[in-house]
């Protein structure tokens, strides 16, 4: 079911470029793809333009037993580069195996992160173009900067009136109508999506759980075969569900570690066994993480009702029904043998911040911070010392307004803007502003199209974009 990866299979990975690791690991997946075309979509996702480091997702030992993973070379500084910028070219190949000669034209709703994601792994990839619709008062200012100053032949950002759920629900009903599948079809054009329970977008995030290992094997860290800890912080699942895989395929990992905000669903649930949605949302410092329902733990479920898809659907009607669902213990026991959760609040995760700078050196976004926090936890609970590696999701300056404060109090971010606090970051701190962050206050707007959340006007709006 999930092809295997023997040990010499994983040590042979060590001694490669992540070019050619990310190769062996999606081949085992992309059985319709042949290797040369496998190649070639890899060469053009993470290519040097794209990530400023050629091991795009480089390994930092920060202390004897810890390490960070650096997932935020790419051009928007998440880890939603690395799956968004290998997409369009798995989704122009097989539309070009199927005889497909339209367009590709993605469609998605973003609360922020995703939006510019999918913008930058899309730009100017030939056969496609993409078109994000953001709510005009639900992001960020930066987050809405970086979507408006989108460059690209084939980008559009549309701000539609309303919030996140309008976005999304209007955005579900243009994949459901058959008019507007005619309207592009009149347009030479096919839809698509590039959500994340997107399996195109998972099996990319794979790749640097065996990169990781990889490493640790080349850098003499631990010995082949050793059992090591990942630490995720979670929001809709899909980083650490990718890590799941990585194990199921037979990555030696002992606990995959899983942190939450205060938004602490997936915490109680591997505790105890119930999905609760009946709760208060909380907003916090770690936003993508800010998830009451987390769509890719629906995959895990699966797994852990031995592929019984009936019983899946239930749980799901239940959750639909009335906001929860109960797995039982058996399951839960099995769950919490491979899964370790925790959470911390924003205090918790602004002295992490703090502490890991001031005795490493290691600067780190809130969202990491998180993990941090929970694998402490876990180290003390567990007496569990073994080698742990702390997916870094983001990079600080994406968040610098709230790193600055957690190093310096929060007076010193008061009334500055984003960009005012990263040039102190850099200042205080010394580790280079991606230069990313400054193109942002000088590029121009390009994207100012707005429509309102009903379906004719998202329609109209769509239409007269890609027209
Ligand atoms: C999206 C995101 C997460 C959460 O990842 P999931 O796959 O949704 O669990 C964590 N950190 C950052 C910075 C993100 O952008």
């Amino acid at each position: 079911m999930f092809p295997p990866f023997e040990l010499r299979d994983i040590i042979d990975l060590s001694g490669r470029s992540w070019g050619e690791r990310a190769v062996r690991v999606l081949s085992a997946y992309l059985e319709d793809y042949s290797s040369q075309e496998i190649t070639a979509a890899v060469q053009a996702a993470y290519s040097e333009e794209r990530f400023d480091t050629a091991a795009v997702a480089p390994l930092r030992l920060f202390d004897r037993s810890t390490a960070l993973l650096e997932l935020y070379h790419g051009p928007t500084l998440a880890f939603k580069d690395i799956a968004l910028q290998l997409l369009p070219h798995l989704i122009t190949l097989a539309a070009r195996k199927n005889g497909e000669t339209r367009e590709v034209s993605i469609l998605t709703a973003t609360s922020g992160d995703t939006g510019k994601a999918a913008l930058e792994g899309f730009r100017d990839v030939a056969g496609t173009s993409v078109t994000v619709f953001y709510p005009r008062d639900g992001v960020s200012d930066v987050q809405k900067r970086q979507m408006t100053t989108t460059g690209g032949g084939n980008t559009h950002v549309i701000a539609v009136d309303g919030n996140f759920d309008d976005a999304q629900t209007g955005v579900k009903r243009l994949f459901g109508s058959e008019r507007f599948a005619a309207d592009m079809a009149a347009q030479g054009r096919v839809l698509s999506s590039a959500n994340s329970i997107n399996f195109g977008r998972l099996v990319p995030q794979i790749i640097y759980y065996f990169s990781a290992y990889a490493d640790l094997l080349q850098q003499s860290r631990i010995a082949a075969g050793d059992a090591v800890n990942f630490v995720v912080p979670t929001g809709n699942f899909g980083d650490i569900l990718a890590g799941y895989y990585a194990r199921a395929m037979g990555l030696p990992i002992r606990r995959l570690i899983c942190a939450s905000n205060q938004n602490n669903v997936l915490t109680d649930f591997f505790r105890t066994g119930l999905y609760s949605t009946n709760r208060h949302f909380h907003r916090t410092i770690s936003p993508s993480m800010d998830i009451l329902v987390s769509s890719n733990l629906e995959r895990l479920l699966y797994e852990a009702a031995d592929r019984d898809g009936e019983q899946v659907k239930n749980w799901m009607e239940q959750l639909r029904e009335s906001g929860s669902y109960s797995v039982g213990e058996q399951r839960r026991d099995w769950l919490s043998s491979v899964f370790y959760a925790g959470y911390a609040d924003d205090a918790e995760t602004m002295r992490e911040i703090r502490d890991l700078y001031e005795q490493t050196g290691t600067l780190v976004d809130p969202h990491t911070a998180v993990g941090g926090c929970v694998l402490g936890e876990y180290r003390r609970n567990t007496g569990d010392n073994s080698l742990a590696v702390m997916l870094a999701t983001a990079s600080p300056y994406k968040f610098a307004a709230d790193v600055l404060a957690a190093l310096r109090g929060k007076e010193a971010a008061a009334g500055k803007d984003a960009f005012a606090c990263a040039e102190e970051l850099e200042q205080l701190t010394g580790v280079p502003m991606p230069p990313q962050i400054k193109a942002l206050r000088d590029l121009p707007v390009r994207h100012t199209r707005q429509c309102g959340s009903d379906f004719e006007s998202m329609r109209q709006a769509v239409l007269e974009e890609l027209a």
